[in-house]
């Protein structure tokens, strides 16, 4: 079995950027693809707000360039999931697909977060063409529309509130009559004069006309009748699920489920094992602020690596 300095799971902006880094840096990390190599960009058409394209960059475009900037300074793909890893002896064992098994010094967890889906007929069909699970991404291409937020968190009302902006009016859809939002945020959605109301409400199917989306049904609660609400655009605001399962437990998470890192840095409660990107961001969940932890988790990694190199030199010469 091959044993590699470095391996980093997955290949979202996260991902890649330490790709790039720990390349540069001359350890020739092997980068395992994830399931859905690229990561959620993939899933999304143009992307305006990465800084250095004025002009936008469709996510996939953008993926695929930095994956080519890796690959050109050295970082090697694996095609594959994450099955299990043993974190309890060093080097580090990964397997993947549960059969190939890769022997590592150092590890970059950048296995992103996935985000929860309604599951109802029209919803995957529409996702990128008026469904979207990321108002930051897509407000802006629904200026002057209707749209339809679902959910009742704090990540609901933030998208409600953010998407004001732009639309002319947006629905929250929430399945109970209670908010499970801060007192805060609901305020805030509360007297934004353009939010209107549908609660107790199970969103039924996302309805759509010529690849577009022209509705929303939902089912009454109280009276089990459905109606179409009409809109534009139904944001998915449910939550993110870290993905995290492949660890089973060896490394600490927060009281949400996310990798914890300590301080600034991107080291976990392994030492040896690095997280970045949004398997361990709960808040920012950003292509840029992935890349910006992802850059973070190479150069700690570089550092660690270095310091357990000299650290094994200096022991090996005191016992000569
Ligand atoms: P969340 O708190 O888990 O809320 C998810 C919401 O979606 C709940 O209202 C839930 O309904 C609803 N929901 C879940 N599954 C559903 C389904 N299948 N169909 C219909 N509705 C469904 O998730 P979140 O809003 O993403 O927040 C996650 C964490 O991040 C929270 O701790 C939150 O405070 C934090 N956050 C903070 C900020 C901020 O402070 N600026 C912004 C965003 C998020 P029920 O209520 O009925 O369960």
């Amino acid at each position: 079995m091959e044993r590699q300095r470095v391996m980093i799971l997955g290949t979202g902006p996260a991902g890649l950027t330490a790709a790039i880094y720990a390349a540069r840096a001359n350890l020739q990390p092997l980068v395992v693809e994830g399931d859905l190599p690229g990561g959620q960009l993939t899933q999304t058409t143009e992307v305006e707000n990465f800084p250095g394209f004025p002009d936008g960059i469709l996510g996939p475009q953008l993926m695929d360039n930095m994956h080519k900037q890796a690959e050109r300074f050295g970082a090697r793909f694996v095609n594959g999931w994450v099955t299990s890893v043993d974190l309890s002896r060093r080097p580090f064992r990964v397997v993947v697909d549960g059969k190939d098994t890769y022997e590592a010094d150092a590890l970059i967890l950048s296995t992103g977060a996935s985000a929860k889906m309604l599951g109802i007929p029209g919803e995957q069909e529409l996702l990128g063409h008026g469904v979207s699970t990321c108002a930051t991404c897509d407000g802006f291409f629904f200026r002057n529309r209707r749209v339809v937020v679902v959910g009742g968190g704090d990540s609901a009302m933030e998208e409600a509130t953010f998407l004001t902006k732009f639309a002319t009016e947006v629905t929250i859809v929430h399945r109970r009559n209670e908010l499970r939002a801060s007192k805060v945020m609901q305020e805030r959605a509360r007297n934004n004069p353009k939010i209107r109301w549908v609660l107790n409400a199970t969103p039924v199917s996302v309805r759509g006309e010529g690849g577009k989306v022209t509705g929303l049904e939902v089912r009454d609660n109280a009276t089990g009748q459905t109606r179409v609400l009409e809109t534009d655009g139904v944001f998915v605001a449910i939550g993110h699920s870290p993905n995290t399962a492949f660890l089973n437990g060896q490394v600490e998470l927060d009281e949400l489920g996310y990798i914890r890192t300590d301080g600034v840095t991107t080291q976990t409660s392994v030492e040896g094992v690095f997280a970045c990107g949004d398997v361990m961001d709960s808040r920012y969940r950003q292509a840029i602020t992935a890349a910006g932890s992802g850059c973070k988790a190479a150069m700690d990694v570089e550092r660690w690596l270095e310091g357990s190199m000299t650290h094994s030199w200096s022991l090996a010469e005191a016992g000569k």
